[in-house]
């Protein structure tokens, strides 16, 4: 969302915009089964969400390629930014990195990634129809994942490790409602089960559940060490620039999720994008 939005506001001030995506076009909302809160779209899914963006940015003239960041290098014409195929140069650049799935840190999670184990309850959930699955974390996505997962297991097990859910209200509701969404709190995941395949998780209070998937869904970690040499991070891994978006390297900004801030939400990061672009721009003129 961040990053789209700069190129959209940057194109339209003129400036030739390249966006480089490391993974899925929209960013982490293009995995959310629906969007409610985002204005003047009621209800929307995160994909359609994203596949609008992506075509309003690129109608626009914003070119999109795929990579990922390893470097970013000041140089006296600009920046370097290296990716896997090669490098790309800019006289400006906004860095609208997101963020990553947070793991559950528990042993054998990576050997059972993909194999029972998702972070990803839009893309993995269809492999789950009439069957057991759990849910993990007391967030917006975690109860989004819930309420869609509710639509296609046969039971969905809502492991939080504590009583009260951080999502809005209004999801909070919405899973006491739903008769194959059980309520596992506080409950934590204490190992994962199955060899093969996942089988099924033992919690913290002993209890072992029997589940063909679990959707890890607790949060979301920085990755932003390609970027140190040239902005500030915080102790957490944030980089670390104000509201304007301006880093301590002129010409280099910082807009969304991977920004330190106090509220992540699309509202947000979009608003980011906007202010970015702008001081992107801004700062073109001045150099000029
Ligand atoms: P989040 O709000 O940070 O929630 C993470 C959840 O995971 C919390 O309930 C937390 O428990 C739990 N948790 C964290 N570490 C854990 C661990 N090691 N073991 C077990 N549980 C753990 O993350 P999110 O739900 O991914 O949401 C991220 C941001 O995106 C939020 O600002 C959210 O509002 C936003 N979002 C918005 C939308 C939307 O607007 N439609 C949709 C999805 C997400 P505690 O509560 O005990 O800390």
């Amino acid at each position: 969302m961040a990053g789209l939005t700069s190129a959209i506001y940057a194109v339209r001030a003129g400036r030739s915009v390249l966006v480089l995506e490391r993974e899925g076009i929209g960013g982490q909302i293009a995995t959310s089964p629906k969007v409610e809160n985002y204005p003047a779209a009621a209800s929307i899914s995160g994909a359609e969400l994203s596949d609008r963006l992506f075509e309003q940015a690129t109608a626009l003239g914003a070119e999109l390629d795929f990579g990922n960041v390893q470097k970013l290098e000041k140089t006296e014409e600009g920046f370097v930014a290296t990716t896997e195929d090669g490098e790309f140069s800019a006289k400006s650049v906004i860095i609208a990195s997101g963020v990553h799935h947070r793991k559950l840190g528990v042993a054998r999670e990576e050997e059972l990634a993909g194999r029972g184990v998702s972070y990803c309850a839009v893309c993995d959930g269809a492999f789950f129809r009439g069957k057991r699955v759990g849910v993990v974390g007391g967030g917006n996505t975690a109860l989004s994942a819930a309420v869609f997962l509710a639509g296609i297991a046969s039971e969905v097990y809502l492991i939080h490790r504590r009583d009260e859910f951080r999502a809005e209200k209004y999801l909070a509701e919405q899973v006491k409602k739903i008769d194959n969404i059980h309520v596992t709190t506080p409950a934590t995941v204490e190992a994962l089960l199955g060899e093969e395949h996942l089988s099924g998780v033992r919690l913290n209070n002993g209890e072992e559940l029997s589940l063909d998937g679990l959707f890890v869904c607790i949060g979301k970690v920085p990755d932003n060490g390609a970027f140190a040499a040239l902005a500030d991070l915080t102790e957490d891994g944030f980089l670390d620039a104000g509201e304007d978006c301006r880093t301590k390297t002129d010409g280099l900004f910082v807009a969304g999720d991977c920004r330190k801030k106090e509220i992540r939400q699309l509202t947000t990061a979009a608003a980011d994008g906007s202010v970015a672009a702008l001081a992107a721009c801004d700062y073109l003129n001045r150099i000029s």
